[in-house]
């Protein structure tokens, strides 16, 4: 077998390389260990979603494998340092939807200020309930962008145009860096300064051991009273029980969340239940075009390595070392 893709990822562009090399889909196999193992061992290279746990157990049961291809960003479910060691390319299509997630995110910001969906309800519903959706105008507020790579300047440069002031929180980051003059941002050296200045807190940092939690109790209670949160980024970097009980408390305004600690979330929390959270389930990558983008460049990188080429959207190297 060439391709082994172990998540639900029908595309045209996928059926075009299924044309031209054995490829065999299971919707299901990232949810059965041993399944997933046992084929694994025939594939030269194995396509994912997020829902595949590419662990180096995983990769050492695969004697054939030459690239793995990671449809979307955020390598948080693949053990890149182990595929490395092994030789094994992993292609990533970083910028395919960084557009995408970056309008969700202003989207997500709007509908919290302006409380769309609850307003949509209401009405809907029968209502004309003017006085109770009375919002907030974004002019002149502080955004704080926690992270700011490609999804976050993006923002930054969106909520700009809107009249926002913006804050950076980005350890990474220099004070003199260009990006941050570009965007008109001043760098907050502590994430508790950017929190207690902001009146919207925006997260667009990637999964690590180092961020996990990184928005724990102690952080949500650092945050401006009235603000309102948005996690576009991954669900493991804030602790849900302490985001609820800031909203609880009427600390924060509002919420919204497109990615959750455990995705579909396993129960129903009190996060469906409060007006002032906007839940969306994982799509901010999930616009036509950036769907397009990111397929297309997947499988236009793994034709290339199963025909000897080097990948062009690679995190580690551009051709197999096995
Ligand atoms: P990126 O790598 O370009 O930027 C991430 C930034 O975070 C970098 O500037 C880095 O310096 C910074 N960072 C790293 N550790 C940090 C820390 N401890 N504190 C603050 N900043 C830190 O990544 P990106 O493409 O902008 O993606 C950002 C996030 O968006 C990732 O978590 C990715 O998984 C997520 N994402 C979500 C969706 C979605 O569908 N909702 C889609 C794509 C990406």
């Amino acid at each position: 077998m060439d391709i082994l893709i172990s998540e639900d990822l029908r595309h045209p562009a996928f059926d075009r390389l299924a044309g031209k090399f054995s490829t065999v889909m299971d919707a299901t196999l990232w949810k059965n260990d041993a399944g997933l193992q046992s084929r694994v061992s025939e594939a030269r290279v194995l396509v994912v979603r997020n829902q595949t746990q590419v662990t180096a157990k995983l990769l050492e049961a695969a004697p054939r494998l030459i690239g793995i291809g990671r449809v979307g960003v955020g390598l948080d479910n693949i053990d890149v340092a182990a595929a490395s060691r092994l030789g094994i390319v992993v292609v990533a299509p970083l910028n395919a939807n960084a557009t995408s997630v970056a309008e969700l995110a202003l989207g997500l910001i709007l509908a919290l200020a302006r409380k769309i969906p609850a307003a949509d309800q209401s009405t809907k519903a029968g209502g004309w309930d003017r006085r109770s959706f009375t919002g907030i105008e974004l002019d002149g507020k502080v955004l704080g962008v926690c992270g700011f790579g490609r999804i976050g300047r993006m923002v930054a440069g969106r909520a700009r145009a809107f009249g926002m002031r913006l804050v950076v929180f980005d350890p990474f980051l220099k004070e003199d860096s260009p990006a941050l003059a570009a965007a008109g941002a001043a760098l907050c050296p502590r994430l508790e300064d950017l929190l207690g200045h902001s009146d919207f807190v925006t997260l667009h940092l990637p999964l690590t051991p180092e961020t996990h939690h990184l928005l724990d109790a102690r952080r949500f209670e650092a945050m401006k009273p009235g603000s309102y949160f948005i996690n576009t980024s991954r669900g493991g970097v804030v602790e849900e029980s302490a985001l609820m009980a800031a909203l609880q408390t009427g600390r924060l305004a509002g919420a919204a969340l497109d990615v959750r600690e455990v995705e579909p979330p396993a129960a129903r929390t009190a996060f469906e239940t409060l007006p002032n959270v906007i839940l969306t389930p994982h799509i901010g990558a999930f616009t036509a075009e950036g769907q397009q983008r990111t397929f297309e460049a997947v499988a236009d990188d793994l034709e290339r390595l199963l025909t000897g080429r080097p990948a062009v959207n690679f995190v580690n190297m551009e051709s197999p070392k096995r």
